[in-house]
């Protein structure tokens, strides 16, 4: 059997953790999630390994991301099935903190990132979201102090958003994007993927198909405009809500007219049922 991972949930059972790490003077890599992982996950910690010699994973359902009508009761948990597969993986450390270690009483503080976090795209459906994420990651980051964090371009504005705040505040660690892990059919790994009937499941690929045949319309010089429309009435028509799909510059998120506006990210949020997805892709 894989060796188990050591598992801290209080700060100070953390640092005696962390400590021998420093002691020998490794560098530390930290993977923030929210745990039912996934080999999207998994790759993360794989990255991880390679640019640090020790992993530390962290698994909390940060409720201060979620809405009242949001899925912070159902969200998926199965933290002994996440420790297997973190033991599988051989990564170091898992932080699985409470939310009462988390947010003691008479926590009294909020990071409120501005920027890329202010584009129109989640933070318009989900405005407490990045405030959520920032005042989180934040945490985090001074809790495990890495020397890099490692977060998917899945959650592309997250990243944008985390890599300023870490800018910002002069955090002193490197925040590295990973590619999306996708299915097959190229539906992009999450663990909301759980909630998608059978039927809803088989649809559930048409965001990233939509966002590749619109990536090369525009690469082709078709209008922005022309072609977003096209993709927003294809996803529609496959019968999701549609949240937003834009095509917006790549690093500061503001939306772009044409191509030379500089490097262009395409971004889509979508609800199949009740699930909501979100996708992105490079031009
Ligand atoms: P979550 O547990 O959903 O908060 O995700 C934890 C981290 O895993 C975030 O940095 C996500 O962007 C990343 N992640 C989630 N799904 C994927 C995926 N399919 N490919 C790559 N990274 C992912």
């Amino acid at each position: 059997m894989a060796k188990r991972p050591i598992i801290a949930r209080t700060i100070p059972s953390l640092r005696r953790a962390l400590e021998p790490y420093r002691q020998a003077g490794q560098r530390i890599a930290l993977v923030p999630t929210m745990g039912a992982l996934h080999r999207g996950h998994l790759a993360l910690v794989a990255l991880a390994q390679r640019r640090a010699r020790r992993v530390v994973v962290s698994i909390f359902v940060n409720p201060t991301q979620f809405a009242p009508h949001e899925d912070f009761g159902s969200y998926p948990r199965r933290f002994a099935t996440d420790i297997a597969a973190l033991a599988e993986v051989k990564a170091d450390l898992v932080w699985a903190p409470s939310a009462e270690v988390m947010y003691p009483e008479g926590f009294a503080t909020r990071i409120a990132p501005e920027g890329a976090a202010l584009a129109g795209l989640e933070d318009k459906f989900r405005p407490h979201f990045f405030g959520g994420v920032a005042t989180v990651v934040a945490k985090l980051f001074t809790q495990v102090a890495p020397d890099l964090a490692l977060f998917g371009q899945k959650d592309y504005q997250q990243l944008r958003v985390v890599t300023q705040m870490a800018k910002d505040l002069d955090l002193p660690l490197k925040v590295v994007g990973m590619p999306t892990v996708r299915e097959k059919d190229g539906l992009a790994l999450s663990s909301r993927n759980l909630y998608l009937s059978t039927a809803e499941r088989g649809v559930a690929p048409t965001l990233h198909r939509v966002l590749k045949a619109c990536a090369m319309r525009i690469n082709k010089g078709e209008p922005i405009a022309r072609v977003m429309a096209d993709g927003r009435a294809e996803i529609t028509a496959a019968s999701f809500a549609l949240d937003y799909l834009e095509a917006r510059h790549a690093l500061t998120l503001a939306p772009v007219a044409s191509r030379q506006d500089g490097p262009i990210r395409l971004l889509v949020a979508a609800k199949i049922g009740k699930t909501r997805l979100i996708d992105n892709l490079a031009v």
